[in-house]
């Protein structure tokens, strides 16, 4: 849950460009819907974030499968150029997932699917490095099937602000502690955003996710002191509370877990002691 910002403007190559290095069988498909995808593309940089809105263009089923395959089947030119676009994002963003922030971005995901909007498939704002369990369970969703809502954050506007709206509980049991996670209702966000930020928090599974995460990094700090005395658990303890949002995202499972941890200091202390 992290805006990245967008591509710098001059490494964003433009469908011309990566038509022209297209394989020879696709160029003169997509060389021919050059008009109607800018068109397209003009009106998805007129709506962002709200992306949702917008209907897929008609395409012949040889056109979809020329826009696809562009990026499917890319060339080595056109992996190269879109290599250079996704450098220019700051280097903070460059090797972790906006979605989650958890895990590296190996994958690049169409915001609004090439399934449903082939037309994107290798439109710069639509082109977003994220996480392959990001990618897997965001899928080929876009909007709520009942509201009609946006379901996830549009990485390169969203979240507006840099408020921290993940919050982290916790309960200490004697075989170990179980951390929950949820989204603050004082975030300082817009209200529609904040409940933007609920589904697309529901919808990748982040609470279980994080859950797995903090409880797994806090077993793994009981065991690395256990044995050592109390003075030493208690400053580590401390240590680890005043670097916690070092290089971190505001909305990182890890910052969020230290936020719980403050007014619960004596509690975690008295567990990590056990
Ligand atoms: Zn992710």
């Amino acid at each position: 849950m992290r805006c990245i910002g967008a591509y710098d403007d001059a490494a964003v190559p433009s469908f011309a460009d990566l038509a022209a290095v297209s394989a020879p069988s696709r160029r003169a498909a997509l060389k021919s819907m050059q008009k109607e995808v800018g068109a397209a593309c003009v009106k998805y940089e007129a709506v962002c974030p709200d992306v949702h809105q917008l209907g897929a263009i008609a395409t012949t089923a040889s056109e979809r499968t020329a826009l696809i395959e562009a990026y499917d089947k890319r060339s080595a030119a056109i992996k190269r150029l879109l290599a250079k676009m996704i450098d220019t994002l700051p280097a903070a963003d460059l090797d972790l997932c906006p979605y989650c922030s958890l895990d590296t971005n190996p994958d690049l995901d169409h915001f609004l699917p090439k399934a449903r909007f082939p037309e994107f498939s290798l439109h710069s704002r639509n082109l977003v490095p994220i996480c392959t369990p990001c990618n897997r369970k965001k899928a080929n969703a876009v909007k709520s099937k009942t509201t009609g809502q946006r379901l996830f954050l549009h990485p390169s506007v969203e979240p507006s602000n840099n408020a921290p709206v993940l919050e982290a509980s916790l309960s200490f049991k004697k075989q170990g502690v179980s951390v929950s996670y949820y989204i603050d209702d004082g975030s300082g966000l817009p209200q529609e955003e904040g409940e933007l930020v609920r589904r697309h928090f529901s919808r990748l599974g982040l609470n279980a996710r994080y859950s797995r995460r903090a409880q797994s990094y806090l077993a793994s700090f009981k065991a690395s002191i256990a044995g050592k005395p109390n003075v030493v658990v208690a400053r580590t303890l401390k240590q680890k509370i005043s670097t916690s949002s070092f290089g971190e995202p505001a909305n990182g499972w890890r910052p969020a877990l230290f936020r719980a941890i403050v007014p619960n200091e004596a509690a975690t202390l008295a567990w990590l002691q056990s």
